[in-house]
């Protein structure tokens, strides 16, 4: 039988990264993610996995921090194995117009969102290249592809994570290795539903030919054919999962 193999999930506590993690779970993989340093529940959350039947290991790692990055992932290989498939999702939005953008705003939005692309993927890229597998799958957002109001920062930070998908593609697809972009359109996790009810009514939905927000549980999918061996040949792309809002 094939060895199990291990997924990192960032911010895997968080809306879309819970469900990824618990369909990986299901679809065989041993699980780890990451927290913030500053997340005080996360003893709270690995117990609940217990509860549900998962057994999903949890490391702290500032992803937008490369020394707490090393320290996790050397953590993460002494516990659980090597990396074989890394999902870079863990992300923050911190909206504005670009008049009243700050420097604090700017700088936590790109050092989290993109910078961590450089920390984690620089922690496990040379291991999957030598042993010639790997999975690395970048989710960015729909409004890294059409731009969003208020959201210089975010729409920067998420064009750049497709930018580092094809140019570390083009390096280690001889390898095995696979690297792709996730841009998904408004899913229904907490990011979202923390929008007022009156703005998703009245200018979200609208927007979205399918009608209404994506489930967690589709962008899990995706994320899952993604790793698997039938996507050996996809490498580079970009993938757009936001129920017709914006097409390339
Ligand atoms: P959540 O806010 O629910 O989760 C974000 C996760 O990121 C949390 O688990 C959080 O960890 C983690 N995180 C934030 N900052 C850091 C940091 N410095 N170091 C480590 N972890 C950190 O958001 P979603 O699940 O909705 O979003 C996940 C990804 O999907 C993001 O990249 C987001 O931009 C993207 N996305 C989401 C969409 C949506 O509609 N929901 C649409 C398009 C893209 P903790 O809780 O421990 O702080």
């Amino acid at each position: 039988m094939a060895a199990q193999k291990v997924v990192l999930v960032t911010g895997g506590m968080g809306g879309l990264g819970e469900t990824i993690s618990t369909k990986m779970a299901d679809a065989g993989y041993k699980v780890v993610v990451t927290y913030s340093p500053g997340n005080t529940k996360h003893a709270e959350w690995v117990a609940d996995m217990k509860k549900r039947g998962y057994d999903i290991m949890a490391v702290p790692c500032d992803v937008a921090d490369y020394d707490s990055c090393t320290k996790a992932v050397a953590e993460v290989q002494a516990k659980a194995g090597a990396v074989d498939v890394l999902v870079n999702n863990a992300g923050i939005t911190r909206d504005t117009t670009f008049k009243k953008m700050d420097k604090v705003n700017w700088d936590a939005v790109i050092r989290t969102n993109l910078d961590s692309l450089f920390n984690m993927t620089k922690q496990v890229a040379d291991g999957m290249v030598e042993r010639g597998w790997g999975r690395i799958l970048n989710i960015s957002s729909v409004n890294g592809s059409k731009g969003a109001f208020g959201q210089t920062n975010y729409s920067a930070a998420k064009a750049g994570v497709h930018g580092f998908t094809k140019a570390l593609a083009l390096e280690v697809a001889k390898k095995g290795v696979t690297v792709n972009t996730i841009s998904p359109g408004y899913i229904g996790t907490k990011m979202v539903t923390a929008i007022p009810k009156e703005v998703l009514d009245t200018k979200i939905l609208p927007q979205i030919p399918v009608g209404r927000l994506g489930k967690p549980e589709e962008v899990a999918g995706l994320v899952i054919y993604l790793a698997s061996e039938e996507a050996a040949f996809l490498t580079g792309a970009n993938i757009a999962i936001n129920g017709g809002q914006h097409m390339q």
